[in-house]
């Protein structure tokens, strides 16, 4: 099967979700529960389009599941893994950078309706930051130290898309704050140095990202609770610079969250991959009828 190619969307643009569907509940489903004749279940179940909720959650129910094992059963039904398919599904955010590779991709796939559903959403900038805060969560190790680089560079690449942060990052050994930079960052050696106000958001990225792990809200400075976080920030003038004059901590705190995500409202374009689906209930439904 040929993948698919998302090299040129900038990085944090794309996240990736997949999940297994189990036919055999599917086809009991359609056939036990509404009462469709085989025949008309299988045509039924190759139009058969989840929801993006179903694609996307990190919960999955019957007759969705996950799992990493080689040959899984599913959780429902028992059935062996010839009767599963995997789905993948990809959220591609709306905006300027990701135009003209999503119209490119879309266009690629146009042709092959059956094996491929886009589906547009309407959702806002929080909401999705914090999709990729969670995307980023589990693909980190927070036990081994290095996530806190990861995690800076993760947020340098969202923040700033153009700039080539695997070179930035090659080789680096720390990052600091410097008060000789007004904005943006500047390499020394090993050291990556940040504008203070730039430095302070990667900060409250760390806090997010490790908040609720067992040593919570980690950041490059140390632990932190959120009011130290954001006492430190008031200090170096990031309140002040960013008219956040609120002195309530979840008022602040909203604020703060509007600054690192951004607000106002956005499109999500999914982009689900049906080709395994689609050959395995031809493959099912040939052995059922
Ligand atoms: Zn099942």
């Amino acid at each position: 099967m040929q993948e698919l190619d998302f090299s040129e969307f900038p990085p944090g643009t794309v996240t990736e979700y997949t999940t297994l569907v189990c036919l055999a509940c599917i086809f009991d489903i359609f056939t036990k529960q509404i009462g469709l004749a085989p025949r008309s279940a299988y045509s039924e179940i190759k139009r058969y389009s989840p929801t993006v909720e179903e694609l996307t959650s990190r919960k999955a129910v019957r007759p969705f599941f996950d799992s990493d094992e080689k040959h899984p059963r599913c959780p429902y039904c028992d059935a062996a893994k010839r009767w599963h398919a995997r789905l993948d599904t990809y959220a591609i955010e709306g905006g300027k950078t990701t135009d003209t590779p999503r119209r490119k991709l879309v266009k690629s796939v146009e042709k092959k309706k059956d094996q491929f559903a886009v589906i547009e959403l309407k959702s806002d900038r929080r909401s999705t930051f914090f999709d990729w805060l969670d995307t980023l969560r589990i693909s980190l190790d927070l036990n081994d130290p290095a996530w806190l680089l990861q995690a800076t560079k993760a947020y340098l690449e969202r923040k700033e898309p153009k700039q080539k942060w695997n070179k930035v990052f090659d080789g680096l050994r720390g990052v600091r704050p410097s008060s000789r930079l007004e904005e943006g960052w500047a390499r020394d050696g090993t050291r990556l140095f940040l504008a203070p106000s730039l430095y302070n958001e990667s900060l409250l990225v760390q806090y997010l990202v490790s908040r609720f792990h067992e040593h919570g809200g980690r950041t490059l400075e140390g632990r932190l609770t959120l009011i130290e976080l954001i006492r430190r920030m008031r200090k170096g003038g990031y309140l002040s610079a960013h008219n956040i004059d609120a002195t309530d901590q979840f008022e602040i705190f909203e604020r703060l969250l509007d600054e690192v995500a951004g607000s106002g409202q956005l499109k999500l374009y999914y982009l689900v991959d049906r080709r395994e689906f689609i050959d395995k209930v031809k493959s099912v439904y040939a052995s059922y009828a």
